[in-house]
């Protein structure tokens, strides 16, 4: 006789996944059609039919023990050839955000960063910061002569705000992470095939290259855009680091000269984020047959990621025009967006990296990882 289950729905979660963009869920009638398109679902227990029904089901602390949920990337072939209009994609995408508030530290900055409704909450948080901080010090007002970002606000102030911040969201992110390792592992077992070390190296290399966006049949431009996405921080970051190196051990003060490899890299790096930004919106907008519907929490992101990509752009542009008026503020604004895109990283949609790295991980570690 089979096991019996007894099941205990949460109601209030499968609302959440509805109003997260997963409002088809319930169309589902377990046709199983999405398991089969779906370039990426193991032959052994494949993803996304069975989520979908223990989603119309409330089964939620199930789906936070998935690593299906996060290997998913989003290519919506599932909602391409779904005969209900159920939605898969979009209703995993909805989990995925429930799961970033459900596993985030302190819990109430992934209810106020998830919800796209407090967006412009979380953007004063740090405006209200730097004008304090610039008030209480007296440099709350445009500087005389040539155009140095740090004559307005000191590099030591920039950093004695975001340095401990950044750092605790780090720490707030790896315990996230280290949460959903540990249900992962405790829900799925621990019957390896490979090490923990092997597996997260060879996630770390798929990452550089996508490869697995290639799979993807109903969105296969979406690799490019990410790639540019991605390879624009990594400029960025590099940037920054030198700055610091730039500013401390080699005495210089900011801004770099144009003729500066670094600057070549931070304007490529610009662009290539501000690109990779337009052709994820583009994507988004375009009509490729494909049933899908970006919920609130993905376009918060994009417009954010938008924004600072153009604030960046700006920042530099308004400086080399010399417009004092002007670029002083635009600094500011883009500030913003930097602590907006940096110190919430735990809680935006950019924390979806470290949960599809140990998916992905997992997945090879079980030898269910499609290559
Ligand atoms: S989501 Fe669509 S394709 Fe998948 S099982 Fe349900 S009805 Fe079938
Ligand atoms: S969105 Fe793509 S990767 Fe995710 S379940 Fe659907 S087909 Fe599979």
């Amino acid at each position: 006789m089979a096991d019996e289950m007894v099941l205990s729905p949460d109601i209030e979660f499968i609302k959440g996944v509805r109003a997260a963009g997963g409002d088809t869920v319930k169309r589902c009638y377990q046709c199983a059609t999405c398991g089969v398109v779906c370039p990426i679902s193991p032959e052994d227990k494949p993803f996304p039919r069975k989520e979908m029904i223990m989603a119309q089901l409330g089964m939620k602390d199930a789906l936070l023990a998935s690593p299906d949920i996060w290997y998913c990337h989003n290519c919506n072939d599932c909602s391409k050839y779904c005969p209900r209009g159920a939605r898969p994609g979009d209703v995993l995408g909805a989990l995925r955000q429930m799961f970033i508030k459900e596993y985030s530290v302190p819990k109430f900055m992934g209810s106020i960063v998830t919800n796209p409704a407090l967006t412009i909450v979380a953007l004063a948080i740090p405006l209200i910061i730097f004008l304090v901080v610039l008030g209480i010090t007296g440099h709350l007002h445009i500087p005389e002569g040539r155009i140095v970002y740090s004559h307005f606000f000191p590099i030591l102030y920039v950093e004695a705000i975001f340095i401990p911040l950044v750092g605790l969201a780090g720490i707030a992110y790896i315990v996230s992470l280290r949460r959903y390792w540990n249900t992962l592992k405790r829900v799925n077992g621990t019957e390896y095939r490979m090490n923990f070390g092997d597996a997260f190296v060879e996630t770390i290399l798929e990452f550089l290259g996508h490869g697995k966006f290639t799979k993807c049949e109903a969105n296969r431009d979406r690799r490019t855009a990410h790639l540019l996405v991605f390879y624009g921080f990594v400029a960025l970051f590099i940037v920054t680091c030198w700055l610091t190196f730039y500013d401390y051990v080699m005495g210089k003060e900011s801004p770099i000269p144009l003729s500066d490899p670094m600057k070549w890299l931070a304007n490529m790096g610009a662009l290539s984020l501000l690109l990779g930004i337009l052709l994820v919106i583009a994507n988004r907008t375009k009509a490729k047959g494909i049933n899908t519907k970006s919920s609130g929490f993905d376009w918060t992101f994009a417009i954010i990621i938008l924004l600072l990509a153009i604030t960046g752009i700006l920042t530099e542009v308004i400086r080399l025009a010399g417009i004092r008026t002007l670029a002083y503020p635009m600094y500011l604004v883009h500030l913003m967006f930097v602590f907006y895109t940096i110190v919430y990283f735990p809680y935006s949609k950019l924390a979806h990296m470290g949960y599809r790295a140990l998916a992905i991980t997992h997945y090879k570690m079980t030898g269910k990882d499609i290559k």
